[in-house]
């Protein structure tokens, strides 16, 4: 196999611009064929700017839901996202919010339910990361800005949703491999996506008998905006996995598909899918 090109040097502050990113991410692949697995059903996705977010919220799209995306201030990114989901004759409804304070996120949901009377999908995604190499670097300021934004979020917005979801409905939660194999140089992220395993677990055993579905996804290394703005050095970022590679968001996007429609995994509740270019969780 011919070891993949390096990613080149870039600069970018959190949150990071998808469209300044050098190559340009893939969100969705030209030839995914939707089949109507979410026909008429409306998502809420939050950091669905960019990323895995945006791949998610135009693999929702393609399969015939309608879409509240919800970024904290990359409009550019949002708009253009928001114009592809038009153009596959969706509705997109672009809020600008941050989601560290409770009623931001409980007026997404309130906007949502405004603009389409309904919400069926919650999926919780947001996120950022500043890398330490030692325990001692990570500042109260930062554990703190890293919890509210990574784990906080999940509540407020569930607890939002939840007035309106009903059965057959679902919520995921973006989480990480970092999550299950820890992570050097990301405690704190990798704590906060720890937590949002355990969260989705626990609620999920809350809420099956009522037939609402909790899930969620754990990437490994994607390319996304979240990378050049947090890492100083990516050229060689993803290929220490198995496939030697990163991922792409299109290739994380159809997991949210597949949690998502009551078609394809309606006996799974509380568990995650390991979208992450080979490596094997246990446990
Ligand atoms: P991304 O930068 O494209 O997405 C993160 C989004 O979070 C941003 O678009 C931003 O608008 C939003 N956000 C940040 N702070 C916010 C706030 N306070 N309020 C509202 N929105 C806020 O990067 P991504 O990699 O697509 O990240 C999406 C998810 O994937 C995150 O949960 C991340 O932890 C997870 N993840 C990413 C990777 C990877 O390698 N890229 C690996 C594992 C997990
Ligand atoms: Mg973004």
């Amino acid at each position: 196999m011919n070891k993949p090109k390096k990613f080149p040097e870039q600069t970018q502050t959190q949150p990071g611009n998808e469209h300044e990113m050098i190559p340009t991410p893939k969100l969705i692949r030209e030839n995914y064929k939707g089949s109507g697995k979410l026909k008429d059903k409306v998502a809420l996705v939050s950091g669905g700017d960019s990323g895995i977010g945006a791949s998610t919220v135009l693999h929702f799209a393609k399969e015939g839901a309608h879409i509240v995306l919800v970024y904290l201030e990359e409009t550019k990114d949002a708009e253009s996202v928001k114009g592809k989901v038009q153009d596959m004759g969706g509705k997109c409804l672009l809020l600008k919010a941050d989601l560290s304070d409770e009623a931001h996120c409980i007026s997404c949901v309130k906007a949502c339910i405004e603009t389409y009377g309904q919400l069926n999908i919650l999926v919780n995604n947001a996120a950022i990361q500043f890398p330490q190499d030692s325990l001692f670097d990570i500042t109260k300021k930062q554990l703190q800005q890293t919890f509210e934004t990574n784990i906080y979020p999940y509540f407020y917005l569930t607890k939002a949703a939840l007035e309106y979801l009903v059965e057959g409905d679902t919520i995921i939660n973006t989480s990480s491999v970092t999550a299950y194999r820890g992570s050097n140089h990301l405690v704190d992220y990798a704590t906060t996506k720890g937590a949002i395993v355990s969260f989705t677990r626990s609620l999920s055993a809350q809420l099956a008998s009522k037939n609402i579905r909790v899930n969620g996804v754990a990437p490994g290394p994607i390319w996304t905006p979240l990378i050049p703005a947090s890492f100083n050095d990516i050229a060689d970022f993803g290929q220490d996995t198995p496939m030697g590679r990163a991922g792409q968001p299109s290739e994380v996007g159809p997991a949210f598909v597949f949690l998502a429609s009551e078609d394809s995994s309606s006996y799974m509740t509380g568990q995650f899918i390991h979208v992450n270019g080979g490596e094997i969780i246990g446990g």
